[in-house]
């Protein structure tokens, strides 16, 4: 069977990269390479702009309800292909079925809010600022956006910034990550059907190169960008530089705080699907537990009895709760981190790394691994392994666990499990991360909230989804009038 390559999609039409660079697409349960993705060239990227550029005066003077009404229509193809998109996220992805599905989801709920465009992006006036003299703030689009995307939701994240963009009236371009290029491929051979207007919506396939050209394009407003903290960095800086809005989100290292008085057995429930859920690659991923006095001896127990009974497999089939990590590369580097926390001296409770799936022997997986007697200065303690691994710290305190938050690079998510509404006040008030749980352990902002972290986990102040994604996607011309 020949191995297909993945396209480009520009202006309207399928067209072949003119890279002779391309790289293997694994499946992740599998090993086996299922395409090619190229890494597109700069002409490829000026391509795309120029479409986009072209494309975006037409765009920008239709009218709210007609690009709403292209919201509508990409809603319902979202739907009518769901099944085949959930399955291709898993096929290069990994997770189970469930999981791509509930990402599929979140997709769509992003295209159904950015559908209220009409009502969403009013601006608005004040008369007789002075007397006779009004004065107006008009809310209008930009041009041509772009998104870096990264491999853990190839079906959402993009998602969180295009129908935004597309429904204030600019044009797109969306570079997926070349881990994952399969599903939004998938996803603009169905959205043809929705009928947009060529070079408003396009995809460039593409590593960092892509990336970078897109980055330094001078007909390029902005970057959405979500992948790891040091890409982050490089992105926002290299955005300012070149004089372009950004919103750069990065990694995460989640901390749950148990207390005593907690809600145990629903406690474990949420610890367990947030730590070993999509492999422990999210970034809202639980990744350490603080664990306070007496909630340690019953927390520990039961996180070892549920953990060890995850059946890990073949995400497309769907007894399987925990799928495989994304390549060799990524389970080489978890694998690394359980070695590093046993030479910090932590103690493991439950190992992965002895996990076997018969069916797949060259699968990428690593089971669920729970360390024990960590400490908060250790690299598994503070570094973001985006694995299946969890590490339990032992404190005293609330306060105690709040300073190790506090110590923590990182300010995506943090999660407490209590029954105190006084604590939970003193949480959600003082940690600084951009997403809290209170008794929840994704505490995943659905798509008409704002979604972006605190710290290194994000630069820039405009967020994703919701009313940030459309302030991040216009800008504001205040008119002043007087009529003789
Ligand atoms: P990554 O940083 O390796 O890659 C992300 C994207 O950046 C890819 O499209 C890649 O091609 C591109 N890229 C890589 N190097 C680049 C460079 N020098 N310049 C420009 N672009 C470059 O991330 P990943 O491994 O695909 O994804 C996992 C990471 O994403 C984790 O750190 C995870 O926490 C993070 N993440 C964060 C959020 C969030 O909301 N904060 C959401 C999802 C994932």
């Amino acid at each position: 069977m020949s191995i297909q390559i993945v396209n480009n999609y520009i202006n309207g039409e399928w067209v072949r990269s003119e890279s002779d660079t391309t790289l293997d697409v694994h499946n992740p349960a599998t090993g086996e390479v299922i395409a090619k993705v190229p890494v597109s060239t700069d002409a490829d990227v000026d391509r795309a702009v120029k479409a986009a550029k072209e494309a975006f005066w037409e765009w920008r003077t239709t009218p709210p309800y007609t690009r709403a009404r292209a919201m509508f229509r990409l809603k319902a193809v979202l739907e009518e292909y769901f099944e085949d998109i959930a399955r291709t996220v898993v096929q290069e992805n990994g997770k189970t079925i469930d999981e791509a599905r509930g990402e599929v989801r979140r997709a769509i709920e992003n295209v159904e809010i950015a559908s209220a465009i009409p009502a969403l992006m009013t601006g608005y006036n004040l008369e007789d600022v002075s007397q006779g003299i009004d004065e107006e703030a008009l809310i209008q689009p930009l041009g041509v956006f772009f998104c870096i995307a990264p491999f853990n939701f190839p079906a959402m994240v993009p998602f969180w910034f295009m129908p935004y963009a597309v429904a204030t009236g600019n044009t797109y371009i969306i570079k997926p990550s070349e881990q994952t290029p399969i599903t939004q491929t998938r996803i603009f051979e169905y959205l043809e059907e929705a009928d947009l207007p060529p070079g408003v919506v396009n995809l460039v396939h593409g590593d960092k190169t892509t990336a970078q050209a897109l980055l330094e394009h001078p007909d390029v407003v902005g970057v959405s960008f979500v992948g790891s903290t040091p890409v982050a960095k490089i992105v926002y800086k290299t955005a300012a530089e070149y004089g372009k809005r950004a919103q750069c989100q990065g990694g995460a290292k989640n901390a749950l705080v148990v207390m005593p008085d907690a809600v145990m057995e629903r406690t474990v429930a949420a610890i367990i699907t947030s730590a070993f859920g999509n492999a422990g690659q999210r970034c809202l991923a639980g990744s350490i537990v603080l664990a306070v006095g007496d909630a340690y001896e019953p927390l520990k127990e039961q996180l070892v009895a549920g953990a060890a009974g995850l059946k890990v497999g073949n995400g497309l089939d769907p007894s399987t709760q925990m799928g495989p990590v994304i390549s060799a590369r990524a389970k080489e580097r978890i694998l690394g981190y359980i070695e590093q926390g046993l030479q910090a001296g932590a103690r493991l409770l439950l190992d992965g790394r002895t996990v076997k799936v018969p069916d797949h022997p060259n699968g990428y997986f690593v089971g669920p691994t729970i360390f024990d007697e960590v400490t908060p200065d250790m690299s598994i303690a503070r570094e973001e392994i985006f694995g299946p691994v969890l590490s339990i710290i032992r404190v005293d305190s609330f306060e105690q666990a709040l300073e190790v938050i506090d110590s923590i690079p990182y300010g995506n998510a943090a999660s407490l499990f209590t029954t105190s509404g006084k604590l939970a006040r003193e949480f959600k008030y003082r940690v600084k991360a951009g997403n809290i749980g209170i008794n929840i352990g994704i505490a995943a902002p659905i798509a008409s909230f704002p979604f972006a972290g605190m710290k290194d986990s994000f630069f820039g102040d405009l967020h994703g989804q919701g009313m940030d994604a459309i302030n991040f996607f216009t800008d504001r011309k205040v008119v002043i009038s007087r009529w003789f």
